[in-house]
């Protein structure tokens, strides 16, 4: 190390361990919060203005400090979801002693798997508990050692977004007497890791779990002359490396399993979908209470009668009392062929009283029903994880009884007595039913500096989706047209930068699929409301569409282009009111405010404004949004620019970074959370 480096690189240490200290102590105080709220058993576990308080006063000093606050604030986050962590696990009454409890844990594979990473993980805030871990050959050895009294609890795989259900664990919770009473989802990242020196191009052969090897098809099909090989988990993969010593051999694994055995890695993130979670239950011989104010799920087992419709019957005792079915799997009876059994996991908690009548109710249509287990919810990163009656409540107050308008040609789009408004997700964030969502962007893609400067002012201002037109319908041929597949490009790339999902205009009906393969979801001009081969081809995509009321189109034209749509399959369209024609010349089109409460009456499906293509002047669109707010909008798109006076689109209607704060400054007074 160079002499001038030494300095900094000590006071760094030093900082670091401050750091780290610091966070002891925060957590204590955490603690002590959690404690007091265990024994007050009325007290809730969220509050969200605290929480919005702190999120708030942190900002402020970043800012002060000069330091951005879209890094500091996702540590913000992620201390935020440790401390919930922390205090929803002092809900468990058995946490709150100084005894420490030592538990026998089973899983498959060896020491640096993904399974006993993920023991780690949902183990990390219960310090009164020692781990013995103990690993199994395979899933049922681990449930025998449990059955037999030789452990506590034994984790299993239960599901993989990429590789689906494991069969194998299905068996074993219908076959054997177990309880689910814990569950924990684990980000998979694999890495391809080899002896130090390896180089890619020289490698033969690379061994992983088979599952691993399937999961990184398109990365592996790139190789030539290198086989693939199974083995029994992907750490075991990694230690055959250190026996063999042999640098043409590679193996797929974490990166803290290659870590831990002092192997390099060659190639990060090598799986075919950028999201890879595995999400695995915590099995025990008795089922375990979980305290009823923390979010829960239940597992069933559900084998209906022969009555027709009794399946439905069962499901729709749930969708009555508001209960959401998080999973539903059909599995053939072994030994009675083509007759099924259902696996059922639902958002409840057993003690809740709408849960017991639902399970009352489905019992008359049951011949058997099974509860696998009632145990705490984790979501991907532990973050927000709203309670079910806190999204109920939104609902009820911000959806006022609306009249209800059918009409026999909207069969999808239309609005039906039963019909409750639907929810809409862009890239994992919702829209409708209560759920606002701010769409933010420069109007088209200019450079990769603009479009990541503009992805951070949106993340900064609080923006959830970034926008950005690759493809711009111009009204002169003249004007710039846009970037194409490269401006797509740099605009997911400043998304992923930033963590925010991308909305982008689709003109061509021959570029939808290639756009729907990495935008999160596409956008149809008010110049294409009618184009109807396009709409009928993105009725064939799994993406949401944002649909733009035309120049000179009704609301009932704007309808009956979402059930274009809709018709062909694709259920997820968001309504864009964005002004229309009228002799009217002061402002660019005239936002038709009275479209929000008539699209409301008619459709379920969300409705959002554009102020910004409706105003076309700056000082026009704060005024303009706040009236769309208070009619009822589920959202809002609007367009800004880092710098608005350069801007090759659009500039006159372009917000800058502090028009932005006061949007949402405005959105929040009017009590809409984003
Ligand atoms: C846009 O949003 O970039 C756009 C072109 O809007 P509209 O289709 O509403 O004119
Ligand atoms: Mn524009």
């Amino acid at each position: 190390m160079s002499g001038e480096l030494k300095p900094p690189r000590s006071r760094i240490d030093e900082i670091d361990r401050k750091l780290v200290e610091l966070m002891a102590e925060r957590m204590n105080a955490v603690r002590a919060i959690g404690k007091s709220k265990s024994t007050d058993t009325e007290a809730p576990l969220r509050d969200h203005s605290r929480e919005q308080e702190v999120q708030a006063r942190w900002q402020g000093e970043a800012e002060t400090h000069g330091l951005s606050s879209y890094f500091t604030g996702r540590i913000l986050r992620e201390v935020m979801n440790y401390s919930r962590r922390v205090q929803e696990e002092l809900l468990d009454r058995s946490q709150n002693t100084t005894h420490v409890r030592q538990l026998r844990v089973g899983f498959q594979g060896v020491s640096g798997s993904y399974s006993d990473l993920t023991l780690t993980k949902l183990f990390s805030e219960r310090p009164q508990c020692r781990l013995e871990r103990k690993g199994f050959a395979s899933f049922a050895r681990a449930v025998d050692a449990l059955e037999n009294g030789d452990l506590d609890y034994a984790l299993l795989p239960i599901e993989n977004t990429i590789a689906g259900s494991l069969n194998e664990t299905y068996q074993l919770l219908a076959d054997r007497q177990l309880s689910i009473v814990d569950e924990e989802i684990l980000p998979v990242d694999h890495c391809l890791v080899g002896l130090k020196g390896a180089e890619v191009e020289q490698l033969r052969v690379i061994r992983s779990h088979p599952v691993a090897l399937q999961q990184c098809t398109i990365w592996l099909n790139k190789l030539s002359n290198c086989a693939t090989e199974g083995t029994t988990d992907t750490a075991s993969s990694a230690e055959a490396l250190l026996n063999n010593n042999d640098p043409h051999e590679a193996a797929i694994c974490s990166e803290e399993a290659a870590g831990r055995l002092g192997l390099t890695i060659l190639e990060r993130n090598i799986a075919n979908q950028a999201h890879n979670y595995t999400r695995f239950v915590l099995v025990a011989r008795e089922p375990e209470t979980v305290d009823a104010r923390r979010p829960a799920r239940m597992s069933l087992i559900l084998m209906v009668n022969h009555r027709r419709g009794s399946l439905a019957k069962c499901l729709d005792a749930f969708a009555r009392r508001q209960i959401n079915l998080s999973k539903l799997e059909s599995r053939a009876k072994p030994e009675s062929p083509w007759e099924y059994q259902f696996y059922l996991d639902i958002e409840g908690h057993r003690e809740d009283p709408k849960v017991k009548e639902a399970l009352d109710e489905i019992s008359s249509h049951a011949n058997t029903l099974k509860e696998l287990g009632c145990y705490p919810r984790r979501s991907v990163f532990g973050e927000d994880l709203v309670p079910e009656e806190h999204v109920a409540e939104e609902v009820a107050s911000a959806k006022p009884e609306a009249k209800i308008v059918s009409n026999a040609s909207l069969r999808r789009s239309g609005r039906k007595p039963a019909h409750e408004p639907s929810i809409v997700k862009i890239g994992g964030v919702p829209i409708g039913a209560g759920h606002f969502m701010l769409i933010a962007g420069p109007c088209a893609v200019e450079t990769r500096a603009q479009i990541t400067a503009g992805a951070r002012m949106v993340r900064e201002a609080g923006g959830q989706v970034l926008r950005g037109g690759a493809f711009k319908p111009r009204t002169s041929p003249y004007s710039f047209q846009g970037l194409g597949f490269p401006g797509l490009e740099l605009l997911c790339q400043a998304g992923g930068a930033y963590e925010l999902p991308v909305i982008t205009e689709v003109l061509r009906l021959e570029d939808v699929n290639r756009i729907a393969q990495s935008a999160d979801a596409l956008q149809v001009g008010a110049r294409n409301m009618q184009n109807f081969e396009l709409l009928k081809k993105l009725g064939k995509i799994d993406r949401p569409v944002l649909l733009k009321r035309g120049l000179s189109a009704t609301v009932a034209d704007l309808l009956a282009a979402a059930e274009y749509i809709m018709a062909g399959g694709n259920q997820q369209v968001i309504l864009c009111e964005r002004g229309i024609r009228t002799f009217e010349t002061a402002t660019r089109s005239t936002l038709d405010i009275s479209a929000i409460p008539v699209l409301k009456e008619r459709t379920h499906l969300p409705v959002i404004v554009d102020p910004s293509h409706a105003a076309g002047r700056r000082e026009l669109v704060l005024p303009l949004a706040a009236a769309a707010v208070a009619a009822g909008a589920d959202g809002l798109i609007v367009e800004c620019h880092p710098d608005p006076d350069n801007a090759m689109c659009d500039k006159e209607q372009a917000l800058t970074r502090e028009d932005l704060d006061e949007l949402v400054a405005s959105i929040k007074s009017m009590g809409r959370m984003l």
